[in-house]
């Protein structure tokens, strides 16, 4: 599904033999998590997937790292950061499936001896089964492999405020799920254009929630579109600059941390 310019960097793509060598130079493995969910009419439903496989092979090429293939589900979709599981296509996990899946894969990377390993989010609800799958997996692994070093990271908390103004246009915005339909469409417009169907734009209003989550979610307070906040504006040329940024931004930060 991903095939592109960074192939050499997926796991999948080499045989074993070629991994047992590569393993030698001390690699950092990237695990991208997306979801499959709803990203209003104009945007695929495997956008965090995209996103997340497309930041992790990028930052690969600069870590000089092998990347492991998307997981291309996620824990449920949430009113007020995903729109809600009430929408066609979004298909979810439970938070245990989502945990077990991921401790499953990290056990079966330890077991090799990587040492150096990256969980690379793209979809908000995930972040807390990825830290309780990192944090069962270490368990496990701890006190024989002292030598163990993971980063949980979402993707977005690295874009630099900098470039945020800039895509915004001087809006001031705030990085929360509030802003987040302007810069994934962007994104997925540099990335998979053919994938973007611009006259499906929505224009409807952002969605209207109170501070807190109400249960059973019912979708009230989602726009009809699904589309959380305002897409207008959104741009190839500003998707360009998120990725670019991002990943530079990233490949810095994660980079030290991984030396450390
Ligand atoms: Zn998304």
């Amino acid at each position: 599904m991903f095939a592109d310019d960074y192939d050499h960097r997926r796991l999948n793509t080499l045989s074993w033999i070629r991994y047992a060598a590569a393993l030698s130079d001390d690699p950092v493995l990237l695990l991208p998590v997306g979801s499959h969910e709803q990203h209003g009419p104009h945007l695929p439903m495997g956008c965090d997937a995209i996103l997340a496989d497309a930041m992790a092979v990028r930052l690969a090429e600069k870590l000089d790292g092998l990347v492991l293939p998307v997981l291309s589900y996620g824990y449920k979709s949430q009113a007020r950061s995903g729109g809600g599981e009430h929408i066609p296509g979004t298909i979810s996990l439970d938070g245990a499936s989502l945990t077990l899946q991921v401790r499953d894969i990290l056990r079966g990377i330890f077991y090799h001896g990587v040492r150096k390993i990256v969980v690379l989010n793209g979809h908000a609800e995930n972040q807390w089964f990825l830290t309780e799958a990192i944090d069962l997996a270490l368990r496990e692994a701890l006190p024989a492999r002292p030598d163990l070093h993971l980063i949980r990271c979402e993707y977005w908390k690295y874009t630099p405020q900098s470039t945020l103004e800039a895509v915004f246009e001087g809006l001031s915005p705030r990085l929360n799920p509030h802003y987040v339909a302007l810069l994934e469409t962007s994104m997925m417009l540099a990335l998979k254009p053919d994938l973007v169907d611009m006259s499906a734009m929505p224009s409807d209003r952002s969605g209207q929630f109170p501070p807190h989550d109400a249960y059973p979610q019912t979708g009230e307070g989602v726009p009809p579109s699904g589309v959380l906040s305002p897409v207008s504006g959104a741009s190839a040329k500003k998707g360009r600059r998120l990725i670019r940024d991002t990943v530079a931004a990233m490949a810095a930060g994660l980079g030290e941390a991984l030396n450390e």
